[in-house]
């Protein structure tokens, strides 16, 4: 085990610095970055300083412009899709913004029993869905501990509905240490996340005032901990409207960075929840740093710019409309038809939010996610090949740098709609599929993937299930 502190160090002041230094910078020093940019090889903090500092909009929509042409040559035009399970909303941190922490007294409080995830997780496959993120409040049932999570991820993999069953889970759950991050590994997890909330100190420890998460440097060396415990796939995140955006961007680049240094591999996602009104939160409903949606896209933009073979990952907490302006600027996974309340899939409440950590933009049927999708030119994919073929952490950077994502990823997107399509889609989302399936095979260069791509997509017809590269 490393004897150096966990986490990277955020200097607050040089990360402020960089951003006044370059807040005059001429279109020409901006372009010069999005030169580099093009080159995918990504930015350094000078780089990214300057196109946060940028205020004039023409040279915005060149970022935007930009980003959208790395977006499509390392990603295409495919969207992964995911639906988040919340198991339990108790927690005893207090974390101003969100609705779990402990002294609100307006949530009725639950852990899901194991029939209960089985029911939650049979509702989420019969939409189509084949990937979970699970998420939980820290706090786990007496006795049990984190036993509860493990046996949890357990049941989700065990549970099958008809040709579907859940073939990736992500894990959203709060910082340990390195002998139980090896637990959480050896339970065949995809992606481990946790989101920093904010990188600025002061902002920190004002929203954070009790339970193990308001320690700072616990918080920030999670992922250094993950990493020594065997997960090479992390993801990171910030909570946007704590603090200011383009602190946050540079902070989180930082961090990046570190991990990349360190551990030979950098973070396999970032996340971009952007604050929204949680139950009795006064923060959210006046959050101190709020993200106007045209700076929301421009730091969607600037990541996609920098760290360009990492996934960036939009939840429904936005609505359906800024989702489509930001698929283009670089967003690869979204999630769909989300709950975020222990039960909120099967036990059908109409308000959506009661329980839930938070309220919610996008309500949209999974169906009616991948009909727009469709009509916008998007592959919706299902894909979760890489991480069972072993392919993650620097493997998957190995294979994503020299952009043979199209190669496996494209022919795998095309394969699981095409399951989708046989098994969950309404009549007209799943005519827009064919349709797209059609044109992507056409699309693929190579002659003999094109005619392995159309057999397997005739024996998926013929009732075979999970076929993929
Ligand atoms: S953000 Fe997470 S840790 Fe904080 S109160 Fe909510 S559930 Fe608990």
């Amino acid at each position: 085990m490393s004897t150096q502190p966990y986490g990277p160090r955020i200097d607050a002041e040089e990360i402020q610095s960089a951003l006044e230094h370059h807040a005059d910078a001429t279109p020409t020093a901006i372009r010069e970055v999005l030169a580099k940019a093009l080159e995918l090889k990504g930015l350094d903090d000078q780089d990214v300083a300057v196109l946060l500092s940028n205020t004039d909009p023409e040279m915005d929509q060149e970022i935007f412009a930009t980003a959208a042409e790395i977006k499509t040559t390392i990603y295409g035009n495919r969207l992964v899709l995911f639906a988040p399970m919340y198991i339990t909303n108790k927690c005893q941190n207090e974390c101003k913004y969100c609705a779990f922490r402990a002294s609100n007294k307006n949530l009725t409080r639950r852990n899901l029993t194991m029939e209960e995830v089985a029911q939650e997780t049979r509702f989420i496959i019969e939409e189509g869905h084949k990937r979970i993120l699970l998420v939980a409040g820290e706090s786990y049932p007496a006795g049990e501990g984190l036993d509860y999570v493990y046996k949890t991820i357990e049941t989700i993999y065990d549970t099958k509905s008809g040709n579907g069953e859940i073939r990736r889970l992500n894990v959203n759950i709060a910082a340990l240490d390195v002998e139980h991050y090896k637990k959480l590994k050896a339970c065949n997890i995809g992606t481990y996340q946790l989101f920093q909330e904010t990188y600025h100190r002061p902002t920190y420890e004002y929203m954070h005032t009790a339970g193990p998460k308001s320690d700072y440097d616990w918080h920030i060396g999670a992922i250094d901990r993950a990493m020594e415990g065997g997960i090479d796939d992390a993801g990171i995140g910030v909570l946007f409207g704590l603090h200011d955006y383009r602190f946050e961007v540079l902070a989180m680049m930082h961090h990046a960075r570190h991990l990349e240094d360190r551990y030979g591999v950098g973070p396999h996602t970032i996340s971009v929840p952007r604050i929204e009104p949680a139950e009795g939160s006064v923060v959210t409903l006046n959050p101190p740093a709020p993200v106007k949606d045209h700076d929301f896209l421009r730091l969607i933009a600037i990541l996609r710019l920098a760290v360009p073979y990492t996934g960036i990952i939009l939840s429904t907490r936005e609505n359906a409309s800024i989702r489509r302006q930001c698929y283009n600027l670089g967003i690869s996974q979204i999630s769909a038809s989300s709950r975020t309340n222990p039960g909120g899939y099967s036990e059908h409440d109409t308000s959506h939010d009661a329980g839930s950590q938070f309220s919610l933009g996008d309500h949209r049927t999974l169906d009616e996610v991948i009909a727009d999708c469709l009509e916008m030119g998007y592959i919706p994919s299902f894909c979760t090949a890489c991480y069972r073929r072993g392919r993650t952490g620097a493997d998957f950077m190995d294979l994503a740098k020299p952009g043979l994502i199209k190669e496996f990823c494209q022919p795998n997107a095309i394969l699981t709609v095409k399951e989708y399509l046989e098994d969950y889609a309404s009549p007209d989302t799943r005519q827009l599929g064919e349709k797209m399936i059609k044109d992507s095979v056409e699309d693929i260069e190579k002659d003999r993937l094109k005619c392995d791509v159309c057999d397997r997509l005739t024996q998926i017809e013929d009732g075979e299930r999970d076929l993929h590269y």
